[in-house]
């Protein structure tokens, strides 16, 4: 359901093409598809209403920029709109107070608290420097401070030596106590947590807080939970007041729409993002990207802009036509490749390409660098032309024959097959019906 976004929009978009001009019409009817997205993408109702009327008051009546078309002034607005509100500079840890710093992870069970724990000790020792120690407060599981001890040998990060029979306020004392002597200045304290918020769990973390006079609460939070993340932000932010965010397992099925309904309602920052189980992954929460997430729907406007320089405007308009008529051809591959590397190679460009995020994403898996546009070149020129016109009659033989001619490894050809596979999929899907996508795009 998810995928279907950038074709509405780029549908919505058409319609405002052919007016040109940015009425309070247009920009509803734009803000209509806008606030679907946004509720598919599992922001909170009061959040998209909050957004949208933001929006609004933005585009309707703003000033077009010649380069692009009104459609796209729109998108751009939403996406400057989703960053901002998303928190438009980074983030980090405040470490600013007299140390051992005391950081306090709060959360339901299972969001993560643990791992994000070791994660953010494992990187204050090793990029900040700093000597963390780490002490579980889970006194209702056993395994759980087991868990973060393992964790701790695992990142070389102290751990506070267990003591059965203790209260999490007398472990995070001791904790306190135990940083003051021993030099350390940071002190990460991971609490128990329930499978829904409760009474019991608020007053627990909130005596803890008020213990070590906690410097940073980071409310740890599951971004696949989408709507309920929201419920669990007011509830802690209301209860013990929380200074950030940590979203965990954005490398999952996340569509961002529980980063902007927590920082929207919270007002709290996203400082960190987890990415996996791995004990590294853990990134700075970076606003632009989710916002893409949200509505992806790639940088429009940077790519029309760089586009126009690029790109001469016949070719252009040529391959918006095979495009629309959902024909991609190798031989459009390869024109493609060589603007690529025209514009600043892969990474560049794929990236603002809507509904290509993934396809990046792939390549990027593959260890497919720039210099490997060449190579693709290569293999394509090595191909017969009724071969590039219709990839599907290469068999294996002739693939061996290509990558051997080309330099290459069958591997690399079929690598190269499947992108433009992909591509062609991609663009048929915003080729066809009334949307011209990208095609729409670099036509103009
Ligand atoms: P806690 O109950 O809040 O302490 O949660 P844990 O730290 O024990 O994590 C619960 C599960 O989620 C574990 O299996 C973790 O490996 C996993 N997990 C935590 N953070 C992430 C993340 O960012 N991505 C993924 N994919 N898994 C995560
Ligand atoms: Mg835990």
């Amino acid at each position: 359901m998810f995928e279907g976004l950038s074709e509405r929009l780029s549908s919505i978009l058409d319609g405002l093409t052919r007016r040109g001009a940015l009425t309070e019409e247009d920009v509803n009817a734009a803000l209509r598809e806008v606030r679907r997205a946004l509720l598919e993408a599992d922001v909170a109702l009061e959040v998209v209403r909050s957004f949208t009327d933001k929006v609004r008051s933005q585009a309707v009546g703003a000033n077009v920029v010649k380069s692009v078309t009104p459609g796209q002034m729109v998108v751009k607005i939403v996406n400057d709109q989703l960053v901002e509100m998303l928190g438009s500079d980074a983030q980090t840890i405040d470490l600013n107070a007299v140390p051992p710093v005391p950081i306090l992870m709060v959360g339901l069970q299972g969001s993560g608290k643990t791992t994000s724990t070791a994660k953010i000790a494992k990187r204050l020792t090793d990029k900040s420097g700093r000597r963390v120690l780490m002490a579980s407060l889970d006194t209702r599981r056993p395994a759980a401070m087991e868990q973060l001890a393992i964790l701790g040998k695992q990142v070389g990060v102290e751990t506070l030596p267990i003591v059965a029979g203790q209260s999490a306020v007398q472990i995070a004392r001791r904790a306190m106590d135990a940083a003051r002597l021993g030099g350390f200045d940071v002190v990460m304290l991971d609490t128990a947590g329930r499978v829904t918020v409760d009474e019991a769990l608020m007053t627990e973390a909130a005596e803890v807080k008020k213990a070590t006079d906690a410097h940073e609460v980071l409310l740890v939070a599951d971004a696949l939970t989408g709507q309920d993340a929201v419920h669990t932000a007011r509830a802690f932010d209301g209860r013990i007041g929380i200074t950030g965010i940590v979203l965990t397992r954005m490398d999952g099925d996340a569509r961002g729409g529980a980063a902007l309904s927590m920082r929207a309602v919270t007002g709290r920052p996203i400082k960190l993002v987890g990415t996996g189980e791995k004990v590294d992954a853990l990134e700075e929460f970076h606003p632009a990207r989710v916002a893409n997430r949200i509505l992806g729907m790639g940088d429009v406007v940077s790519l029309v802009e760089r586009a126009a320089e690029t790109i001469d405007a016949e070719k252009a308009a040529k391959m918006a036509e095979k495009m629309r008529k959902g024909k991609f051809d190798l031989d459009d591959l390869s024109e493609q490749l060589g603007q690529v590397e025209k514009m600043g190679g892969m990474g560049g460009l794929m990236g603002m390409l809507p509904g290509v995020a993934k396809m990046k994403q792939q390549i990027s898996q593959s260890g497919m660098a720039d210099g490997m546009v060449k190579r693709q070149r290569a293999i394509i020129s090595s191909m017969t032309k009724a071969e590039r016109a219709n990839p599907d009659l290469l068999k294996a033989s002739r693939k061996k024959r290509i990558a051997a001619g080309s330099g290459t490894k069958v591997e690399e050809v079929n690598k190269l097959l499947k992108m433009h596979r992909g591509m062609a999929d991609v663009m048929k899907m915003m080729g066809g019906g009334k949307a011209k996508g990208v095609g729409g795009m670099l036509g103009r």
